[in-house]
């Protein structure tokens, strides 16, 4: 995992290139839980699901597949009266910000890698660069200074580029009023 303060910031961060007018508090809010929430899958650890399982840890929720399926379940129970608002835009925002999750932890420099294309692929990919230095799995392990090395890179890697991210939303939709 990237850390779950990464992961948020970046579905904030993500939230603010879309439509002001779609993308109320409330939204960003669901983002950022859809971007923290596939890390539950730790839990498979107690069970006994061995990392590499398809339902084990960067399994299928860390999958673009769960990431559609999600978003369609949080517009099913949040966004079923809404007549006004642009779905398709707020899906489109869900699915982002969970798939975001995977995208950063194929970034990060350990574990097993993150199964994508679950169910269809068992397969764990990282991508082409594995520059954030992975979080570890337990809080206590994480105040110590390997937390502070995840800190330090986070900032530089999921910070900069999440604040780029917001100057820029901020600069678009400032254009459209
Ligand atoms: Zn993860």
């Amino acid at each position: 995992m990237a850390s779950a303060f990464a992961h948020a910031f970046s579905a904030f961060a993500i939230g603010k290139v879309f439509p002001k007018a779609l993308i109320s508090k409330t939204v960003i809010t669901l983002g950022i839980l859809s971007a923290v929430m596939p890390d539950a899958d730790v839990i498979a650890f107690r069970f006994g699901i061995p990392y590499e399982h398809m339902f084990g840890h960067r399994g299928i929720t860390h999958s673009f597949f769960f990431a559609a399926i999600w978003a369609l379940l949080l517009i099913g129970i949040f966004h079923a009266k809404d007549i006004t608002k642009d779905k398709k835009v707020v899906f489109l925002y869900y699915f982002i910000a969970t798939a975001s999750h995977g995208i950063l932890d194929g970034l990060t420099t350990g574990g097993r890698g993150v199964a994508f294309f679950a169910p269809l692929l068992d397969q764990r990919y990282f991508l082409p660069w594995k520059i954030i230095k992975v979080s570890p799995l337990s809080i206590e392990r994480f105040f110590s200074e390997w937390g502070m090395q995840v800190i330090m890179s986070e900032a530089f890697w999921v910070g900069i580029p999440s604040l780029l991210l917001i100057f820029l939303g901020y600069y678009m939709n400032r254009k459209k009023q």
